[in-house]
């Protein structure tokens, strides 16, 4: 990433936001996560809001426009008889007067599609400046708000099962300031296992009917150790899965109170604790996950 990374950004700041690459910029936006996904092992269905959220990354569309904003606003901020400053005045001017889509409209859609104020009508007096600090502020809002609006119960929801089980079982919790699991100095295909099991492709009868064709509905998803009405997920793989009472007789201390949820569990204090009973958990119900 760190040798792709300055390619994908090459003059973001005036391609990021101009209408006139929309297209272009969606096909590399999609380029991009397909190579992410690739990089990690995850499979196409794993939603990029998921990927960027675990990785702790921001998604590149997002530093593409934080960059075309900031330029925007440095443009302003130069003296008004200087020569890139008028290079904007005529954008603005050509974009409110002519219905041009230049570099400025597309400051201004983006401006709109974060409800940043932007005067309707515009004026060719009134030009909207925010500083790259207010686009932050208003992403991660949507980002808040995209998890926020989940359904509570992932053996229930209806809506995004995958991103509603890695919100309610794995998302870090504000204010927890322990590394993930597979950040841990452990072996590289543990780690990769770890995460695996984060984004929801770790094998279980959950993900695994998922991949069924035709999919086995969620409900019938069930634990081939405990059967029927056991749906094989992972709460019932941590908390109540028969096969591995062995596993949670020789780690008492990690289900002691409060540990009653899954999120609980999982960033709970004792990180190699946790890591190693998934691991060996799922090496139980799962022998040939990689
Ligand atoms: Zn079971």
């Amino acid at each position: 990433m760190s040798y792709a990374q300055p390619k994908i950004m090459y003059c973001c700041e005036i391609w990021g936001l101009h209408p006139r690459y929309n297209a272009k910029r969606d096909a590399l936006l999609s380029g991009i996560s397909r190579h992410l996904r690739q990089l990690v092992g995850v499979p196409n269905c794993v939603p990029l809001a998921l990927l960027a959220d675990t990785l702790q990354i921001r998604p590149a569309d997002h530093h593409w426009c934080v960059r075309a904003v900031n330029f925007w606003c440095k443009l302003w901020a130069r003296p008004s008889n200087d020569f890139w400053r008028q290079v904007a005045v005529d954008s603005w001017h050509d974009s409110f007067q002519h219905g041009i889509r230049n570099f400025a409209a597309g400051i201004v859609d983006y401006y709109n599609y974060l409800h940043l104020p932007v005067h309707t009508p515009h004026t060719a007096q009134y030009v909207p400046v925010h500083p790259p600090q207010a686009v932050l502020d208003r992403l991660e809002i949507r980002t808040a708000a995209t998890f926020a609006s989940l359904e509570p119960d992932p053996r229930t929801c209806l809506d995004r099962p995958l991103l509603c089980t890695y919100a309610r079982y794995f998302r870090k919790p504000v204010g927890n300031s322990a590394p993930p699991l597979y950040m841990l100095p452990l072996a590289p295909k543990s780690c990769r296992t770890l995460f695996r099991f984060m984004v929801g492709c770790h094998g279980l009868p959950v993900h695994a009917g998922r991949l069924a064709r035709p999919p086995v509905p969620r409900a019938q998803r069930y634990c081939s150790h405990c059967g029927p009405p056991s749906v094989g997920d992972e709460r019932h793989m941590i908390f109540e899965c028969a096969a591995l009472q062995h596993l949670r007789a020789a780690k008492p201390l990690l289900f002691d109170s409060p540990v009653l949820t899954v999120a609980q569990f999982v960033w709970q204090p004792k990180r190699f604790a946790v890591a190693r009973f998934i691991l060996d958990g799922l090496a139980i119900l799962v022998p040939a996950v990689d």
